[in-house]
Order: C-alpha cells, then sequence, then structure tokens
C-alpha cells in the first residue's frame, strides 16, 4: 500500500550549552512539581481529570511566580501525560497508577506541542528563548507536531519530534513463511538456516569491564542519608555507559536481522516467548544478554508494520513434537539433548530447528480460522494453550494430512 502515511518518531542527539541545562532542569523541576500536586490530587480521592487539573494549572500559575516563570506548554503537556497515565491505570491490565516522581530517581523529560517550540536555522527554539544545538543526523521528514526533550541516565540529552512520513514497504515477498524459535545458543533458530541469528553475546564480553566499574561503585558508596559523591557518580556513569553499549548494539543487531526476515516472508510463526519464564532458571542471565525479548518485539512490530502475517505461537510442547509426523513424545527433552529424534518415524534434526518447523506448521494450521493479524494474536495470547491442545493432538493431525 504505497502513499499512506505513518506517525514515527524521529530521535536526535541534542547539544545544549550550560545555560540551556539550567533552564531545561529548572523547567524540569516545576513540571515535576505539578506532577507530584496531580498524584496528590489522586490520592485525596478528587479524581484529576485533565480538565479539573487545567483549572488547578490556571490557579496555580496565577498564585506562584515561579511557576509562571516556566512554559505553560511544557507544564500543561506534563498534566496531559498524567492523565493519559492514569486513564491507563485503569484500562490497561498490569499498568500501575502513576507514582510521585522523586528529583534522585527521575530522569528530566519535557515536552512541547507546536505551540512552544519551532526550529530554527537548524537549531531547536524552546520557551524562554532557550535554543539548544541539534546534531541532524537525518533530515526529517515533515513539520514535527510535538518535540519530548529528555536526558538519558548517562546526562545526554536529546529531542524526539513526532512527523509523519509515508509508510515504507517492502517489496513483495516470494511468498515463503519462516517459523522461529528462541534459544539460548542461538538466539534465534529459524527454519531457514540462511536467517538464523546466532548469539552474540555483546553483554558478556563486556562483563568484566562493567564488574569492574561496579567495583568502583561499592568502594565509592556513601552510607545512607549521605549525598553520593563526586567519583562514585562517575563510576555509575561508567557502568551505565558500559551497559547501553551492549543494549544498544543488541537493539541494532535486532533490527537488521528482523528486517532481512521481514523483507522476504509473508507469514512470520514466532515462538510467544516470555522472559519472565526463564528468568526463574539458571539461563536467565544468558537470555537476558541475547535479548531475546528485544528481537522478539522487533521482528513483531515489522513484521505488522510491513503487512506481513505475524502469528504467535505458544512453545508449549514444540520442542517435544516431531515436525514430520507431529508425533510428541512422552518425556521432555532436557536441555543437554541438542538432536530431536522421533520414536514413530525415525525423523531427526537439530532440536531447535525441529521446534522451528514445529512452530511453523502450528501456525499454518490455525491459519485459517486466523484471517486478521491482530486477531490471530489476541486470540492466542487468550486462549493460547486452547490453540495448541486443538492444534497438536497426533492422532488428530495425522488425520487430517
Ligand atoms: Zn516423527
Amino acid at each position: 500500500m504505497p502513499g499512506v502515511s505513518e506517525t514515527v518518531r524521529y530521535t536526535y542527539r541534542l547539544r545544549p550549552g550550560r545555560q540551556a541545562v539550567e533552564a531545561l532542569l529548572s523547567e524540569w523541576g516545576r513540571c515535576r512539581w505539578l506532577w507530584n500536586e496531580a498524584v496528590h490530587q489522586q490520592k485525596t480521592r478528587r479524581k484529576p481529570t485533565f480538565c479539573k487539573l487545567s483549572k488547578l494549572l490556571t490557579e496555580a500559575r496565577a498564585r506562584n511566580a515561579w511557576l509562571r516563570e516556566g512554559s505553560q506548554v511544557a507544564q500543561q503537556q506534563t498534566l496531559r501525560t498524567y492523565a493519559a497515565a492514569l486513564d491507563h491505570s485503569f484500562k490497561v491490565k498490569g499498568r500501575g497508577q502513576p507514582k510521585k516522581k522523586r528529583a534522585k530517581d527521575t530522569l528530566p523529560s519535557l515536552e512541547y506541542t507546536t505551540r512552544g517550540f519551532r526550529i530554527k536555522d537548524g537549531r531547536l527554539c524552546l520557551p524562554g528563548k532557550v535554543t539548544v544545538a541539534v546534531l541532524w543526523s537525518r533530515q526529517l521528514p515533515s513539520e514535527p507536531t510535538s518535540v519530548r526533550v529528555y536526558q538519558d541516565n548517562l546526562g545526554h540529552w536529546y529531542a524526539s519530534f513526532v512527523v509523519k512520513r509515508t509508510a515504507v514497504v517492502p517489496g513483495e515477498t516470494s511468498g515463503t513463511s519462516i517459523g522461529v524459535d528462541w534459544g539460548v545458543k542461538t538466539t534465534a533458530t529459524t527454519t531457514d538456516a540462511d536467517f538464523d541469528l546466532p548469539y552474540l553475546g555483546h553483554r558478556k564480553r563486556c562483563a568484566a569491564e562493567r564488574a569492574k566499574a561496579q567495583r568502583k561503585m561499592a568502594r565509592r558508596r556513601r552510607p545512607k542519608g549521605h549525598a553520593p559523591s563526586k567519583s562514585y557518580l562517575t563510576a555509575k556513569r561508567q557502568a551505565a555507559r558500559v551497559e547501553k553499549k551492549a543494549a544498544r548494539q543488541n537493539t541494532h543487531d535486532a533490527r537488521q536481522w528482523a528486517g532481512q526476515v521481514v523483507a522476504v516472508h509473508h507469514l512470520i510463526a514466532v515462538e510467544d516467548f516470555k522472559p519472565k519464564f526463564l528468568a526463574k532458571s539458571r539461563m536467565a542471565r544468558k537470555s537476558a544478554d541475547a535479548a531475546i525479548g528485544a528481537c522478539k518485539r522487533e521482528l513483531i512490530y515489522r513484521g505488522i508494520r510491513a503487512g506481513r502475517e505475524v502469528v504467535l505461537v505458544p512453545p508449549a510442547y514444540t520442542t517435544m513434537t516431531c515436525s514430520e509426523c507431529d508425533t510428541r513424545t512422552k518425556h521432555r527433552l532436557g536441555l543437554g539433548i541438542r538432536t530431536f529424534e522421533c520414536a514413530a518415524c525415525g525423523y531427526t534434526a537439530c532440536r531447535d530447528r525441529n521446534a522451528a518447523r514445529t512452530i511453523l506448521a502450528t501456525a499454518e494450521r490455525n491459519r485459517a480460522s486466523a484471517d486478521d493479524v491482530r486477531h490471530a494474536i489476541a486470540s492466542l495470547r487468550d486462549g493460547g494453550s486452547d490453540a495448541v491442545r486443538a492444534g497438536n493432538p497426533p492422532d488428530l493431525s495425522v488425520g487430517s494430512r
């Protein structure tokens, strides 16, 4: 579908000067105060809708000169974000109520709409005569409708613009499908060996460096109730830098890989891997390292965006089922056993490859009933175990083939 526009974020690094940083931080202080006021309103059982909060803002600005010094747009957007967060806490499962933002453990984040910012001579102009240099690493596809200015845990500032662009659709596929099984030894094993994503171990590679920084932090930590020393904060930033580098390498690899997979395949059957499931086992560290969650998220996001058929398959029994004849082995395969051997038909394959094939077969079988991608994903999520039970009984499937 060429010509369809999509709303996306384009993020750029900022290089604010000392005065700009000061202005941004004090702006953040005012917005943080407002957010905490709104949380207080909720605690005292006055339901803070955005309308009520706006009235509160008007009154507070009339009363307090220090609040009037700040940008009204940024303050309004803070309350809007708060109202949305509160709304989500009622509607989205597992989402908690918005909490107080404490100065020591929240990072600055400010939002401006078109009324509050503009781009002039390549600089981002914010209220209060604050101008910030932007590193334009790529061109903005259109006029931005809003911007979020934020600082990360390394102290770097970024601007994330909301823009519209024409949707990029990868070319037509050859009509092949792919099944993806997540693992520790190989991050993603697919039905086609060419698309396997090996374990790259970015976090493992820098583990020693990170441990060194963390030991330094431990030595320099002051007792509770004392402000952290400068050298402690330096060590903390070093640890965060090492961690962030590995995380970025993981994201980059996940994107590259997902792009390649999505470009060629029209049906993508993904094992519905739950990182929490592995987090309890001793594989936890390695699975966190492999960033399976990031790979899965990226693959689903890119697949849906490109209009591919993405089907999530519950992981139950996928390693135990023969992809050739659908017979399920009687016992669970130990982690040490790397080859799958079918007792019924004698089929042997790499354990993960067999699982990927089973995942694809399950997805193809359930395809007829699942016409819409989102519907399919929702139904698999809700009745995941049912889908497997309906699809996998050996006698039924053998008969249908
Ligand atoms: Zn078999």
